[in-house]
């Protein structure tokens, strides 16, 4: 059976035919392709087609796909039991590791997804701080929990107003929505003094990658004090990706929570949040803001998990790699703009990438707003024509993994600028 009729039987049974919507091609057209398996930076659909992958499951792959250790790992823990429901060894040490790498996070807890991560965190902090007020960028993504549903009005300072139906208005009135890279409008959005805590990617990538500017997160660290705020880091993407220690690592930020997931489960399904053990410490049971989770800390994810931080942790070559291949893929790309005159930009931070056509530079929500879409669907097909499958949508990075070697890069930068050189034509 091959892509279309797989997505013919799916469409009739799932929304969209997939099970998270940016999967469903929407935004660049056609079927997607199904995938059969993955190994190191390939993807190999239901046809038997290759393809160089850059979604990597959405940054959660930072090894390649079914890197031996994880499968190990994965494959000794499962004849053991897929879930307890009870305390087990690998949850201690995958929490031990995660305080290691990640020094700002003195006490952790796991769940299942980031989503679930960044509402609990959320929830600590009302809890803590006893104000209701959560203060978001226009253009970051946190999960679909409904207080993070919520797209900015005009600019500035403005209560939200749900961006999906079925969020409450009420949900929403608590959230303020800002400018990401906009330090004015935080410290008037906390002024009220109401504010329980502004959560931020501290490098946006899901408006494609947009690094904050000079100062910004520093700023958002002492506005956050100043006005008694907690300072939330969502570094789900970041985690493990930018740095070994995130992006509080390579920005030298001490945020009060940190979000984690995606690397943190090594393409498993896990994430955490964590922070100060003095806030940490009123989750329940030691404190009173409830959180729990049936299959939180399965040992299957436990043991995906610990079998990647374990291998980054002493991996001396991993980050500078990814930042040299990084800076490769971009300078081919930048070239292959200048060279076809097509107007974009590319912008990087480490291992994650992002080329935006239409626009020459992307700091917030409303010049990403600008960008010329049709352009990118047609880079996209022509990628995915020429063996390269890139994420579909304008709007999101391409990640790299320690897979992606100097000569599956340089064959995916010919593949990608051809699509560039197609544009002009
Ligand atoms: C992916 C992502 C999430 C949501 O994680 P899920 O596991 O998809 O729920 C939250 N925040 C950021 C920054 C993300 O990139």
């Amino acid at each position: 059976m091959n892509s279309q009729e797989w997505f013919a039987r799916a469409t009739a049974v799932m929304p969209g035919g997939v099970n998270s919507p940016v999967r469903a091609f929407k935004a660049v057209g056609g079927t997607p392709p199904f995938i059969a398996s993955a190994s190191g930076a390939y993807l190999q659909t239901v046809e038997g087609r290759r393809l160089i992958d850059f979604i990597s499951s959405w940054g959660a792959i930072i090894y390649g796909h079914a890197d031996e250790a994880v499968v190990k790992a994965v494959t000794d823990a499962v004849v053991d039991g897929t879930s307890f429901g009870a305390p087990s060894p690998g949850e201690v040490e995958v929490a031990e590791l995660i305080t290691e790498l990640v020094p700002s996070i003195e006490v952790v807890r796991l769940v299942n997804s980031g989503t679930e991560a960044t509402m609990s965190a959320a929830r600590l902090a009302r809890g803590a701080t006893g104000r209701d007020v959560i203060v978001k960028f226009e253009g970051c993504y946190h999960g679909h929990a409904d207080a993070f549903l919520v797209q900015a009005g005009s600019g500035g300072a403005t209560f939200g107003e749900p961006n999906s139906p079925g969020v409450p208005a009420g949900t929403v009135a608590t959230t303020r929505v800002v400018t990401y890279n906009d330090l004015a409008a935080v410290e008037q959005a906390l002024t009220p003094g109401d504010v329980a805590c502004v959560i931020v990617e501290p490098v946006a990538g899901n408006m494609g990658v947009v690094p904050p500017a000079e100062g910004f997160l520093d700023g958002l660290r002492s506005l956050c004090d100043k006005h008694g705020a907690l300072l939330i880091f969502d570094e789900v993407m970041t985690g493990f990706r930018v740095a070994r220690g995130g992006a509080q690592e390579r920005y030298g930020i001490t945020p009060d929570l940190t979000c984690l997931g995606k690397i943190v489960a090594g393409g498993a399904a896990a994430a955490a949040y964590g922070g100060r053990a003095d806030l940490m410490r009123l989750i329940s049971p030691d404190g009173g803001v409830y959180q729990a989770g049936t299959l939180a800390g399965n040992p299957i994810a436990v043991a995906a998990g610990l079998a990647t931080l374990r291998k980054l942790r002493v991996d001396d070559a991993l980050y500078s790699d990814l930042e040299r291949r990084g800076s490769h893929l971009q300078s081919r790309l930048e070239d292959a703009l200048a060279e076809a005159g097509v107007l974009g930009c590319v912008q990087r931070v480490g291992a994650m990438l992002t080329v935006f056509f239409g626009v020459d530079t992307v700091e917030n929500w409303e010049d990403a707003a600008r960008l010329d879409t049709d352009a990118f669907a047609q880079y996209f097909q022509a990628a995915l024509d020429g063996g390269v499958m890139l994420p579909p949508s304008a709007y999101e990075a391409m990640f790299l993994t320690a897979s992606h070697t100097d000569e599956v890069i340089d064959r995916a930068a010919d593949i990608l600028v051809a699509a560039i050189h197609g544009l002009a034509s």
